[in-house]
């Protein structure tokens, strides 16, 4: 197993809809163990395979909710069905989120509230699970990096400003920048 480069905003693969998995192979089996080893080292609760520079559709989630129970999986092919989103402002403390491929920052962004997300297991398996909170934002978020759609992209006034001077601060926005988890510190 090995920590993964992860891409930053800028890297064309971020920025185009990922293909389906045709197999699941031993080349996948790698890839998905790989993807854990390195959400967790980052630490994040979800990596879409584009974070790490491949155009499949898959991603990686893994989060501990209020209440002790550990959500942890791989979605291979994956459908999310989503409830609508209700209308008004994000709010800054409970709706914030953030991406490992903008890393160390944190924005605002209303998201739907219930999600069933339909999708393959490693072993070849279709399974569901209904999302609720905080677990459906982060259906919904690695769910968009599949299709090439980061969560600034979605970002509303006055954040997706503020998003845009941060990447200019830091120089991404371009290709063939990444950071390597364990090893680049990231100011939070
Ligand atoms: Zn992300």
């Amino acid at each position: 197993m090995a920590v993964l480069p992860i891409r930053i905003t800028g890297d064309p693969v971020l920025h185009s809809p990922a293909r389906p998995v045709a197999e699941i192979d031993d080349e996948i089996r790698t890839l998905v163990a790989d993807m854990f080893e390195t959400m967790d080292e980052a630490p994040g609760v979800g990596l879409a395979a584009p974070q790490v520079g491949v155009p499949l559709r898959l991603f990686v989630y893994g989060w501990t909710d209020d209440d002790g129970v550990q959500h942890r999986g791989v979605a291979i092919n994956p459908t999310l069905w989503l409830s609508p989103a209700a209308v008004g402002e994000p709010d800054e403390d409970s709706e914030s989120e953030g991406c490992l491929s903008f890393p160390g920052e944190r924005f605002p962004l209303r998201r739907s509230q219930s999600a069933i997300l339909q999708a393959t297991d490693l072993d070849g398996a279709a399974y569901e699970v209904r999302a609720e909170g905080w677990l459906a934002r982060i259906f919904q978020h690695e769910y968009d990096h599949l299709d090439g759609i980061l969560y600034v992209d979605r970002l509303t006034h006055p954040y997706g400003k503020a998003a845009f001077k941060t990447q200019r601060k830091n120089s991404w926005g371009v290709p063939g920048l990444s950071w390597l988890p364990g090893r680049d510190h990231l100011e939070d």
